[in-house]
């Protein structure tokens, strides 16, 4: 069940902020979709490829797709004709495989670097080291990636009750994002974006810096 009147209070909320919202919809029917879209909304997050792919042949062509997901780099072609950003690159391999991609489809790719910021072991994101290294190559090799527009950087805070910990998390990630603007995109349009914030912490994330929240079950309605 979509929560129009969820949709149209968050809506006020971020535009008084300067946030950006991403509608997540994974798991859910392209019809929840079609019923925000109707409401205006643009831009829909999605975790799974072959899910993202199934909806985006369904729907209207000026929706924006955002992968939010753990990206596999042999799946990164069935996305980069029609992907709109891919929040979760965290390796080189994989920003090379989507330049890769775009070449051939002739077009720019919006990434967002994942930085992991949360408390749990988790085999995604870099940590802040491994961001550092990743845009040295990325800096070294800028002329040969074209195809690939760095945006900014994503994160999710640990799953705690803790809000104190969750906001210091969060406060963390907007350090990082600052550092990297100053010292790898100065004068960069496109370096802008910091994506953090979902249902349960996003008021914090907003309160923190976040510029774009990834919003799901407070839209859509709990995930089975
Ligand atoms: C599922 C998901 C969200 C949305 O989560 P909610 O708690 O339902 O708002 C946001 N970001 C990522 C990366 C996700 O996987």
């Amino acid at each position: 069940m979509v929560n129009k009147e969820f949709y149209l209070s968050i809506t006020e909320e971020l535009k008084a902020n300067d946030v950006s919202l991403v509608a997540v919809s994974k798991i859910k029917p392209a019809s929840d979709i079609k019923t925000l879209y109707e409401l205006g909304q643009r831009d829909f997050g999605e975790n799974y490829v072959q899910e993202m792919t199934e909806k985006a042949a369904l729907l209207p062509a000026d929706i924006r797709w955002h992968f939010i997901g753990h990206l596999q780099s042999n799946k990164v072609k069935y996305i980069v004709p029609f992907v709109y950003m891919i929040h979760g690159v965290d390796s080189f391999k994989l920003l090379g495989e989507i330049n890769r991609q775009a070449v051939k489809h002739n077009r720019s790719v919006r990434c967002l670097l994942q930085v992991h910021i949360a408390e749990e072991e988790t085999k995604f994101g870099l940590d802040e080291k491994e961001v550092i290294d990743l845009l040295e190559f990325y800096t070294a090799q800028k002329e040969q990636l074209g195809n690939v527009l760095i945006c900014g950087l994503m994160g999710m805070s640990s799953f705690s009750e803790d809000m104190d910990k969750v906001r210091a998390e969060f406060r963390k990630l907007k350090t990082i994002f600052e550092v990297i603007r100053k010292t790898y995109f100065l004068g960069d349009e496109y370096f802008s974006i910091l994506s953090m914030g979902m249902s349960g912490d996003y008021r914090i994330a907003i309160e923190e810096g976040s510029n774009m929240v990834r919003i799901g079950s407070l839209l859509f309605g709990k995930r089975a």
